[in-house]
């Protein structure tokens, strides 16, 4: 699923959205600003510091006996 993380410009609080909808209105659940920067993928970013640990995506990267060729399954 589409989860992604925007970092509020308000608070400086980091939501994760499912986003079904790009055209969807996104709102900080802590402080309901609208100024939102969308945050690059988990392995990309600063780790936060709000305890929520990175997501390790799968390990078949770079590693042909497990997904068939290497990183055919990382792009995107
Ligand atoms: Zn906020």
């Amino acid at each position: 699923m589409p989860i992604y993380e925007y970092r509020c410009g308000n608070c400086g609080e980091v939501n994760e959205f499912l986003v079904l909808d790009r055209n969807e209105e996104l709102n900080c659940k802590s402080c309901n600003s609208q100024n939102l920067e969308k945050l690059l993928s988990a392995h990309n970013t600063i780790a936060s510091s709000h305890g929520s640990a990175p997501k390790v995506p799968g390990s078949c990267c770079g590693t042909p006996d497990s997904c068939g060729s290497p990183g055919s399954c990382c792009s995107g």
